[in-house]
């Protein structure tokens, strides 16, 4: 066994082995260590190995999928080895192969691996969330990136610049990363695959083969990254299901400058779909969804992930939220309707990729029910926006399925087919046939019971059923005797402590007529079950359309039905790049308020061409992060086409959102939080673009007060005369105001505070006008810090400022120095007479001495 055991493990590999033995997957050695502490089952032993105990633990199958889920969110990779034949069949083959029958051992194989990117069990899902797996490869320079949810189908692939990978797959949510192990830095933690797996030209032949087309052009343009990725994708797909394909639509291609780019630390800090914490409570997303479907629910956490940057696209959707919000009783009738629908993608993935159950089926037949009765009801609105119309045709044209589906199955299907009974009666004469025949075996045998009552006078006779014995009749061990003798009819099968069992030639008539018709009435269940899967599987596009119109209401009558709550409004998108946001609010923040039934204090924000960049002061707890992240989280609710939590807003289109919140710290990364600071700031300087939107905290912060402004004043004044984006710069530097008089789209407001009683009043309102002053010992005294060390602040605070006045102060003197663009401009200067001395010169006509002297006079101009 054991050897059985190691060729096995070999294959697995990486993955941990669970060896099917009996009713238990048994786990050995290391893996067994492993899953017992994540498990938290008994760590036991089992024979020997090189004279030590061999470590095991096991699992029972019937509750296998929850110990995997658990293996799997721990990070684990579980390789299933399966009996591929009974003790029986062992038996045979070992007499056939001329083997002691006693020593034979079954064979085993592993049929599948369940990793966290392939996963199609609703047990192992979860529900609101996509499951991606994703491929890399690169390709002289580009990345392709395909990535799919086998749980649906979807497929996707993209490509960009290397540096811009994080930011695709953090947008995408990958569980799972695949890339070739011949690739030296491969990011991610990626799982190495044979680079041959990689070719683009296998990858385009496998797509084609896989979609039964003779070319791809029908479904776009793929670049050969793309393609190679794609390949990767597929093959390792072949592997994890051991050759059984999943359930893959036809690839679609996110082109880039569709989406707002958000790379990932911008995406971290915003808390979009999750919060630092890795909790979907308290994210954007948490606090935005109302889709009464998991379909929908995954479909917003798409939206909030990639915002649109195309105007018409954004107004498209919103027109349809727009319908939903004006509207209340269609709102709440469209919700009512959503509710009763089941998440058709994902049964329907199951059924393609051989996993389904006659519960899927009847899923997929009340979904696309329910789908046309939706249509029904919003076909008949007068002034449909264009989104709908484009939808409503996606919701029906399943009729016959419907009918079919209708007709075949039980109302309510089990998720077991084992045991049968889930086509319904009228659908099959002959099945109605066995059944009845099954039927009336079961009254003949009812009716024997109470005629063998009265002819043996034993009232406590009982007729029983049990999956070893059959059918039997079972009496109290005291009359047991009475019905021994040879003439009473009755064989002896068993006798208990209490009761003793007995067999009858009519009882095992009857029983047998019941197994003969139940068998066949089972094969016959099966075979329709397989006809109906395939009917299925053959309109499978379709239904997946059907899947993804319904869950596209969804999020649009969910997102009404949040902005009516909270009293949000449709934000205008403008192709100007501004930012007019009346009484704007943050909805997370304001939620946890409202929870402690605190207001929170809207406020506006009116970025324009000439007025971008806003420098924000005042004290530590005044609300300037929560005002800058407002922003930008109605920046991107907008461009999702989702209603805005302010009075009224204008949106100029943003392309990319970045956002530098907080000293996040990333030591796990092994990096200081001051380095952190400085390779997001760097990452924005580099990228933001005149249609960008930046919101800074707090730049250098995380350095001695000297470096911090000095490089907080540089940034500032980079992102005024350079980037020229839109941006909200928090800050506790007073001196940085002073930018005001040689930055002419600089302008100056803080965060209002009060002292009031000696007290400070936070008041969270955002002003115009530089901060008076910080107050900082006032929040050191609010949040509890000894009044004497605040008393002993205050006098070191009085000489600083002393010295301070004296000496001009931090800046003095910074407002001489030339504006950041006027700095390099000088400095291009230089290079150019530099230039063009040298292109004067005429080496030729050079003397050594003279070269030497040319060499020196440039080295003192430099
Ligand atoms: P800062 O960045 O200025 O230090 P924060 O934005 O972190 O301040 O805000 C501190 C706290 O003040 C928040 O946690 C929140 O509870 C409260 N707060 C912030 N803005 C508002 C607002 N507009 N209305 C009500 N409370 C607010």
């Amino acid at each position: 066994m054991m050897e059985q055991y190691h060729a096995l493990k070999r294959e697995a590999g990486e993955c941990l082995l669970f060896y099917r033995m009996g009713d238990f997957f048994e786990l050995f050695f290391d893996d067994a260590k492993i899953a017992a502490g994540v498990l938290d089952i008994a760590l036991t032993s089992r024979g020997e190995s090189g004279g030590e105990a061999v470590p095991m633990c096991g699992v029972p199958v019937h509750s296998a999928d929850g110990y995997l889920a658990r293996l799997i969110r721990a990070g684990h990779r579980v390789a299933i080895a399966e009996q591929v034949e009974t003790p029986d069949e062992a038996r045979a083959r070992a007499k056939a192969e001329g083997k002691p029958s006693s020593k034979v051992l079954v064979a085993r194989q592993i049929i599948r691996f369940v990793t966290a990117g392939t996963l199609t069990e609703d047990t192992l899902l979860e529900p609101r969330r996509a499951n991606r797996l994703a491929a890399l490869c690169e390709l002289r320079g580009r990345v392709g990136i395909a990535a799919c949810d086998i749980s649906t189908g979807r497929m996707e692939l993209e490509e960009c610049e290397a540096d811009g990978v994080a930011a695709a797959l953090s947008r995408l949510g990958a569980r799972e990363i695949v890339a070739p192990e011949d690739w030296p830095d491969a990011p991610y933690e990626a799982i190495a695959r044979p680079p041959g797996d990689f070719a683009s030209e296998r990858g385009r032949k496998r797509l084609e083969e896989l979609h039964g087309v003779a070319t791809l052009d029908a479904f776009g343009t793929f670049s050969r990254a793309m393609l190679a990725a794609a390949g990767g994708l597929l093959a390792y797909l072949d592997h994890a299901g051991r050759g059984s394909m999943p359930f893959l639509l036809p690839p679609t291609v996110n082109e880039t400058g569709t989406v707002m780019a958000i790379d990932e630390a911008s995406r971290t800090s915003l808390e979009i779909t999750a919060t630092q914490n890795g909790e979907r409570a308290g994210s954007l997303l948490g606090t935005v969804d109302r889709c009464v479907t998991s379909a929908g629910a995954r479909l917003l956490a798409e939206d909030l992930s990639a915002p649109l940057a195309r105007r018409i696209a954004i107004e498209a959707r919103l027109a349809l939220v727009r319908l939903f919000h004006e509207d209340p009783i269609l709102r709440g009738d469209t919700r009512e309707a959503l509710r009763a629908i089941p998440d058709i993608a994902r049964a329907l993935a199951r059924l393609v990729a051989d996993r389904g159950s006659p519960r899927d089926l009847g899923q997929v037949r009340d979904g696309l029910a329910q789908a046309r009765r939706l249509n029904d009801a919003l076909t008949r609105l007068p002034d449909r926006p264009p989104l709908l119309d484009e939808l409503l045709p996606q919701l029906t044209g399943h009729g016959a399925l419907v009918d079919e589906l209708s007709r075949a199955l039980v109302p309510s299907p089990p998720t077991e087919r084992g045991s049968g009974g889930y086509i319904a009666a009228g659908y099959d004469a002959a099945l109605d046939a066995l059944r009845e025949t099954s039927g009336n075996a079961r009254r003949a045998i009812a009716a024997m019971e109470a005629r063998y009552r009265s002819e043996t006078g034993i009232s406590a006779l009982k007729i029983k059923h049990n999956g070893v014995l059959g059918y039997f009749i079972e009496v109290p061990a005291r009359h047991g005797d009475a019905l021994m003798g040879p003439d009473s009819g009755f064989t002896h099968r068993q006798t208990m402590a209490n009761a003793v069992r007995f067999n009858s030639v009519h009882l095992h008539e009857e029983a047998s007529r019941i197994a003969e018709a139940g068998g066949h009435a089972l094969a016959a269940e099966e075979a329709h079950f397989e006809a109906l899967v395939e009917t299925v599987v053959t309109a499978r596009e379709r239904i997946a359309q059907t899947a993804d119109a319904l869950a596209r209401i969804d999020v649009a009558a969910g997102l009404a039905e949040r902005a009516a709550e909270g009293g949000w409004c449709a934000p205008q998108i403008d192709d100007a790049p501004c930012l007019e946001i009346v009484a704007g609010r943050h909805p997370v923040v304001e939620a946890a308020l409202a929870k402690a039934g605190e207001r929170f204090v809207p406020n506006d924000c009116g970025l324009a061409e000439t007025d971008r960049l806003w420098l924000i002061g005042g004290p530590n707890m005044g609300g300037k992060s929560t005002f800058l992240r407002a922003n930008a989280l109605i920046v991107l609710l907008a461009q999702a086409g989702s209603y805005v939590p302010a009075t009224s807003a204008r949106i100029g289109l943003v392309d990319r959102l970045f956002s530098r919140v907080g000293a996040s710290d990333n030591l796990a990364r092994g990096r200081s939080t001051f380095m952190v600071e400085m390779v997001e700031t760097a990452a924005i300087l580099a990228r933001a673009s005149e249609r960008s939107f930046v919101i800074l905290d707090e730049i250098g912060r995380g350095t001695s007060t000297y470096d911090g402004l000095a490089l907080a004043w540089a940034v500032a004044e980079a992102i005024h005369e350079n980037n020229r984006c839109r941006c909200l710069f928090a800050t506790h530097y007073h001196e940085l105001a002073r930018l005001a008089e040689s930055c002419d789209a600089l302008s100056l407001h803080h965060v209002r505070a009060r002292e009031w009683q000696g007290d400070l009043v936070l008041l969270h309102e955002v002003a115009e006008g530089p901060a008076d002053r910080s107050y900082g010992l006032a929040v050191a005294k609010l949040a509890g810090v000894p009044p004497e060390v605040v008393d002993r602040a205050s006098a070191v605070l009085a000489k600083l400022e002393k010295g301070r006045e004296e000496t001009g102060g931090l800046a003095a003197g910074l407002g001489d120095l030339p504006l950041f663009s006027a700095a390099v401009q000088a400095e291009q200067q230089e290079c150019d007479s530099l230039r063009d001395t040298l292109s004067a010169l005429d080496v030729d006509a050079l003397s050594p001495r003279e070269a030497l002297d040319m060499l020196y006079q440039l080295k003192r101009e430099a």
